[in-house]
């Protein structure tokens, strides 16, 4: 790997040299949301500032510069994940993206006998679009369990990979685990039995190299607030046949090519039948500047790095007596949820965050997880490239202390 250095790859984030309650700040909460490049910031800025109008409407100087700058990004942002720009529906999150395979895919197909395969380590996201069109459908969900690690049980996978299993939804990783789940093989014996596949890749594409094509899904859910983009980005891949099967899941303007109101309305091509409405277009231009700027580190390092800053702070982690680890499976991505024997997780992010140390507490959005687990909160680290292994060392420190006054 090329040598990067980090020290000032960190100084690229203007938040992180800030001070919260007078210390400064250890953000260990990227997997809920990560910080902003200076780059992204001044993308945001200089677009609003210099080129600010709608997108693929007006004739003049500064809407084709904002087609411009908005299709640009699609097309960035293909290019990072080995796809199509014409394939990527850009929507608001992976929220939006899984719900518009729920209600455009799933809601005109599915019928009752017919089931949907969940994992239990799914985000509330990639659960309840499902939990909703099954009780439109009559479709049932079946889940598929973990392995003590936090790993995904494969044998029972493929078990319940029946006939009756129409859609497959898996996270590629997740967000409280930290499980990388081999998302490939899945989806090829997936593919095998005709199965068609949803991959939740929200705590993917910030941390690792990801190749849609290689996956071989037939959707892949993103967002780009987790990847140094701003909020509201995000998008969906998918095969082009199911864009071109699928109908509309939002009406409105610039998805049609023809509206009459004797009902001869005609829909524009995909993905733009996806995208009524006007886009977060200066998001957009953030996230062509944050698909820049992770691609210029070049994602391989970025892992790396990040699996550096994991083995380090799993190293304190395991000095510190009654302290448990949630997801130990091989090859875990920066996420380690953990808690401490006789202290509440939200008392202990509360007390952490007086030192300047931000983690998240609580269920993080995934209540059946943490009910196999059998906790009802957990704290979360989650790290980034733009931490440092001195970070690891002040916040080891700052558990310490915190727990003494919690014990
Ligand atoms: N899936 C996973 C695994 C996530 O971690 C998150 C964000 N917490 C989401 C889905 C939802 O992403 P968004 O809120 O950006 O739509």
């Amino acid at each position: 790997a090329a040598t990067i250095d980090w020290a000032a790859v960190r100084a690229d984030f203007p938040l992180l040299q800030r001070k919260v309650h007078g210390k400064p700040l250890v953000y260990f909460d990227s997997a809920n949301t990560s910080q902003k490049p200076a780059t992204v910031i001044e993308a945001v800025d200089d677009f609003y500032r210099r080129h600010n109008a709608n997108v693929s409407r007006a004739v003049h100087q500064l809407g084709s510069e904002a087609t411009e700058a908005y299709e640009g990004a699609r097309g960035r942002l293909a290019r990072f994940i080995n796809a199509r720009p014409d394939d990527l529906v850009l929507t608001s999150g992976t929220t939006f993206a899984i719900n518009l395979v729920a209600y455009s895919w799933a809601l005109p197909r599915l019928k009752a006998g017919d089931a949907i395969l969940l994992t239990r380590m799914e985000h509330h996201a990639n659960i309840v679009p499902w939990q909703l069109v099954a009780e439109r459908t009559g479709a049932r969900i079946d889940v598929v369990d973990l392995l003590p690690d936090g790993s995904l049980d494969i044998d029972m996978l493929h078990a319940k990979m029946t006939g009756a299993v129409k859609l497959l939804a898996v996270g590629h990783v997740s967000n409280v685990l930290g499980t990388v789940n081999p998302v490939a093989d899945i989806c090829r014996e997936a593919r095998r039995r005709g199965i068609t596949t949803v991959v939740d890749g929200s705590q993917a594409l910030p941390h690792r190299p990801v190749d849609v094509a290689a996956i071989g899904c037939d959707f892949y859910a993103l967002t780009g607030h987790k990847m140094c983009a701003p909020t509201g980005t995000g998008a969906l891949w998918a095969r082009r046949e199911h864009l071109e099967a699928m109908p509309p899941f939002i009406g409105g303007g610039e998805m049609i090519k023809e509206v009459r109101l004797d009902g001869g309305t005609v829909f524009n091509d995909p993905p733009r039948k996806f995208e009524a409405g006007t886009p977060n277009i200066a998001g957009f231009v953030g996230m062509g500047a944050a698909v820049d700027y992770l691609s210029a580190l070049d994602m391989h390092n970025v892992e790396a790095r990040e699996q550096e800053l994991l083995a380090h702070l799993v190293e304190e982690f395991a000095k510190i007596e009654g302290l448990r680890i949630f997801g130990t499976a091989p090859g875990k991505a920066a996420v380690v949820s953990f808690a401490i024997e006789g202290v509440h997780s939200h008392d202990l992010a509360t007390l952490l965050d007086l030192e300047g140390m931000a983690v998240r507490s609580g269920q993080h959005c995934a209540h059946p997880l943490l009910q196999w687990l059998g906790v009802s909160a957990t704290c979360r680290a989650s790290l980034a490239f733009y931490n440092t292994h001195d970070e690891i060392e002040a916040f080891i420190a700052a558990l310490r202390k915190v727990r003494t006054l919690l014990a």
